[in-house]
């Protein structure tokens, strides 16, 4: 069987993991989560880099820390993982929907201007599969409408929009380090902070509300609760295990960009005869071959796909069931706009087995029961 992913796994690892051990330290903000913070910040360019529990709580921190409040309108795209969302329901707001573009899946960065109220409070862009949004635009929008731009880049470590890292161009972004990603800390993720001012906010923010990372700097001799917040810090142990991936992120990320491009070279033909079509790239984007999809005509071909797949040992997924059509996107939210894209690509669009240290030799399979499915000899 070919699994559809395996976490990345460099063997450095279990070193840090027991010298972690070693230290008697492993609880939180130790030598490693420092390690990975420093190493994140250089590498995004980001004032400063907080390693945390889940990107899904780096992003519910960044909704504490922009000071959504009931009431207020968060405008991300439906075609998200449920995190995107929950992260600002939480806070009270209302998560208004907008259409993608079929070419990427991100949010249509022309379609935001017309969603925006005087309620409005944030824009969250979603770079899927490591494809950057249009963020100039993005930016332009917010600063017109005074606006915070909340970059979920759960997918996007490595991947750059016109040279700037994801994750480093809007207000805050956020990392995860989930097994299912790029590079991995088991759980985990990081949030990204651009404003010298946020940063303390944020400090306390994941460490309970109170001002303990002051504390343990000596900045203060005793420490107290100060704000709302929660338990975002995460283990020495977690942060071991991430600290030898991004020493080898550049040997994981060509390994990635070789399948990718293996797999994309060997499509193209059923690309060319129109009966699939691949991943576009933007111009002004580098991806970090975070995923392989194809879209096949439509959902029936696709579930038909996914069988055959997997009756041949493949184990192929679709993605996600858009929020506005889920029961808890209803109550918290709204589509605004007409729905051309979301529905309709979301059920074409079909992901192939990716992670490090997949075989040449695996993708050719795959790529074989792909043409055999639609009766075509491999071109
Ligand atoms: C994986 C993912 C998340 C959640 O990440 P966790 O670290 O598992 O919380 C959020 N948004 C997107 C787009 C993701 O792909």
């Amino acid at each position: 069987m070919i699994p559809f992913n395996k976490p990345p796994y460099v063997k450095k690892e279990n070193y840090y993991i027991s010298q972690a051990i070693k230290k008697r330290k492993i609880c939180g903000d130790g030598e490693f989560t420092k390690r990975c913070s420093k190493w994140l910040e250089e590498y995004t360019g980001s004032s400063r880099v907080l390693l945390t529990t889940s990107c899904t709580h780096a992003i519910e921190m960044t909704a504490i820390l922009s000071g959504v409040k009931d009431g207020d309108e968060v405008i991300m795209p439906s075609f998200t993982f449920v995190s995107t969302a929950s992260a600002f329901a939480l806070r009270g707001a209302k998560i208004v929907f907008v259409d993608i573009r079929p070419d990427t899946m991100n949010i249509d960065e022309q379609l935001i201007e017309s969603a925006v109220t005087n309620k409005t409070k944030a824009i969250v862009p979603v770079h899927y599969a490591g494809v950057a949004c249009e963020m100039d635009t993005i930016m332009d929008i917010a600063k017109r409408h005074n606006l915070f731009v909340i970059e979920d880049a759960a997918q996007g470590i490595m991947a750059k929009y016109k040279g700037k890292n994801l994750g480093a161009i809007g207000d805050y972004g956020c990392y995860s380090f989930h097994e299912t990603k790029n590079i991995s800390m088991g759980e985990g993720g990081a949030i990204l902070i651009k404003d010298l001012e946020n940063i303390e906010k944020a400090e306390i923010i994941r460490e309970k509300g109170t001002n303990r990372s002051k504390f343990f700097r000596g900045e203060v001799d005793k420490y107290t609760w100060v704000e709302i917040g929660s338990s975002y810090l995460p283990s020495e142990l977690n942060a071991a295990y991430l600290y030898a991936q991004l020493e080898a992120s550049v040997k994981l990320y060509d390994d990635r960009m070789k399948s990718w491009k293996h797999y994309y070279k060997s499509l193209s033909y059923l690309e060319e005869k129109n009966i699939i079509h691949l991943p576009k790239i933007p111009d002004e984007c580098e991806h970090n071959a975070h995923m392989f999809y194809i879209k096949t005509k439509d959902l029936e071909e696709r579930t038909n796909l996914i069988s055959y797949l997997k009756k041949n040992g493949i184990s192929a997924v679709f993605h996600y069931i858009p929020l506005h059509s889920s029961p808890a996107g209803n109550r918290f939210g709204e589509f605004r706009g007409i729905d051309n894209y979301t529905t309709k690509e979301s059920e074409r669009l079909l992901r192939l087995p990716m992670y490090y240290g997949l075989s040449d030799s695996d993708i050719d399979f795959i790529v074989e029961k792909i043409y055999e499915y639609y009766g075509i000899k491999v071109g």
